[in-house]
């Protein structure tokens, strides 16, 4: 396929927004790929801020990442991202260049824990305001479950009316896919 899916697509978008020292969000570090992938992206030099409210979720990322040697380069919080506004220092607000969430519950694990609507739309807007020009969100959004139809529902009228002067926003999203496929929801400060 030519086309990109959507988890390649999420990484494309990372990967054109992130360089070797650059300070990132992961959102929701579940079982630690996209912490460890935005590690790979900022290097040594750079540093991830990655949270996740279930400490299954933060033991995985942390065990990853030092089999990976990318451990010096994160902060692991067991927070949830709505908080991400008070753990990131001051001095590096406005100096974001990008922030991942992969929503929904946990891969393997307690499909009761999701992510939720009004805390989704939160850290969203608190993340976008840590943003540097250029900087960009990526959301992975998952709406085959009661809670994430609501949380996409939400996200859509939020992001629908971000002044398009602020920001760039698209969707990506397979159109003619059964079962309700995962789409994206990308964020680029303008
Ligand atoms: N990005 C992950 C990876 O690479 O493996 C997958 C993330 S998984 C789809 C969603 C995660 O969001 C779960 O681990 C869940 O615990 C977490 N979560 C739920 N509510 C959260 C919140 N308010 N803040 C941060 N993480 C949350």
């Amino acid at each position: 396929m030519k086309v990109l899916g959507i988890l390649p697509f999420a990484r494309q978008l990372l990967i054109n927004a992130v360089t070797i020292g650059d300070l990132v969000i992961d959102g929701t570090a579940g079982n630690g790929h996209d912490t460890l992938f935005l590690a790979e992206l900022v290097g040594e030099s750079g540093h991830v801020y990655s949270f996740d409210i279930q400490e299954t979720a933060i033991n995985k990322t942390k065990e990853r990442l030092i089999d990976h040697q990318a451990y010096s380069q994160v902060s692991l919080f067991q927070k949830g991202h709505e908080e991400a506004i008070n753990v990131i220092p001051e001095h590096e607000h406005g100096n974001i260049a990008a922030a991942i969430f992969n929503l929904g519950y946990l891969p393997g694990g307690d499909k009761s824990i999701v992510t939720k609507p009004e805390t989704t739309v939160k850290a969203l807007t608190d993340i976008l305001s840590l943003l540097k020009k250029g900087g960009i969100i990526v959301l992975v959004i998952y709406h085959g479950h009661e809670e994430g139809r609501k949380e996409k529902d939400q996200l859509l009228e939020y992001v629908s009316n971000i002044d398009q002067l602020k920001a760039h926003v698209l969707t990506y999203q397979f159109l003619n896919q059964k079962n309700n496929p995962p789409f994206i929801i990308a964020v680029e400060k303008r």
